[in-house]
């Protein structure tokens, strides 16, 4: 599996319930299943990922499904100046979402990878 940023190979990060990978370049996370994306969102107070507004925006080219290698789809949250997006793949339901750090830690373990998905949703999912 590569980044859908910088096409280098994603590494696994092992979890008890479905790992989870990250690309030690950009620290982007690649969330395979999105019942496991919603179990660490519930697991943190915050909705399932179908009851947070997100609007996919078409025209905005982004990267390949590291999965099955079909086009990624943007999706911005309720803000105007939509400053969080993360990407879905239509194909398997995947989820990946940016690494924020200027230089990622190369290797992260499981908790941390968590603590950083509710970091970006908890954004995400912040209205003004
Ligand atoms: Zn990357
Ligand atoms: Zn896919």
């Amino acid at each position: 599996m590569d980044c859908p940023r910088c096409s280098v190979e994603l590494s696994e990060i092992a979890r008890e319930n479905g790992a989870l990978h990250r690309c030690a370049d950009c620290g982007g996370l690649w969330v395979a299943d999105v019942t496991d994306l919603n179990k660490i969102l519930l697991h943190a107070n915050l909705p399932a990922l179908s009851s947070i507004p997100g609007f996919v925006n078409a025209e905005e080219m982004t990267g390949l499904c590291p999965a099955c290698s079909v086009d990624l789809v943007v999706v911005e949250n309720a803000e105007k100046r939509a400053t969080e997006s993360y990407d879905t793949c239509e194909s398997c339901g995947g989820i990946w979402v940016d690494g924020d750090a200027d230089e990622p830690a190369p290797e992260i373990d499981a908790k941390t990878a968590e603590g950083e998905i509710v970091t970006f949703f908890r954004r995400f999912a912040k209205k003004k």
